[in-house]
């Protein structure tokens, strides 16, 4: 098993602009796939447009303590991006709405240093529900 995420080894995967020549110049240079907004136009008849803010997930970082093939973000131990207290302090003040439901993804986000914090700043009005390994809770929960 590898010890360190794609971005860690370097891999073609992580490379933004390698992804971004894929995606225009392989598998869609033949015009064969549809295009994302063309798919959208097709099933929604428009573009989609938001309604009311219900969810407010936060991604607290790409750290983990996992190296899952599969994911989609690339999570690992060797990724020390994580979101500073300061905006965590901003998403605090969004969040004195106690009828959002916060999702809390990452990554790891229990492994953010100031996880517990947050999550006691952010629950007094809020119940506390988890699913998917602990990356989540709901205030209508109790
Ligand atoms: S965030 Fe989830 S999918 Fe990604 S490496 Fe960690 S456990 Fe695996």
């Amino acid at each position: 098993m590898a010890a360190k995420s794609l971005k860690g080894r370097e891999h073609d995967l992580a490379d933004s602009k390698r992804q971004i020549d894929f995606s225009n110049n392989e598998i869609f240079a033949s015009g064969d796939l549809p295009l994302f907004s063309e798919k959208i136009k097709q099933t929604k008849g428009g573009l989609l447009r938001p309604k009311t803010l219900e969810i407010l997930q936060i991604n607290l970082g790409y750290m983990c303590n996992q190296i899952c093939a599969h994911c989609h973000v690339d999570a690992g131990p060797d990724r020390k991006e994580i979101m500073s207290k300061k905006t965590l302090e901003k998403c605090l003040q969004i969040l004195e709405k106690p009828q959002y439901i916060l999702d809390l993804t990452g990554g790891a986000p229990e492994m953010h240093p100031d996880f517990r914090w947050f999550v006691s700043k952010s629950s007094p009005n809020r119940g506390f529900r988890s699913y998917r390994a602990f990356k989540s809770y709901h205030p209508k929960s109790k």
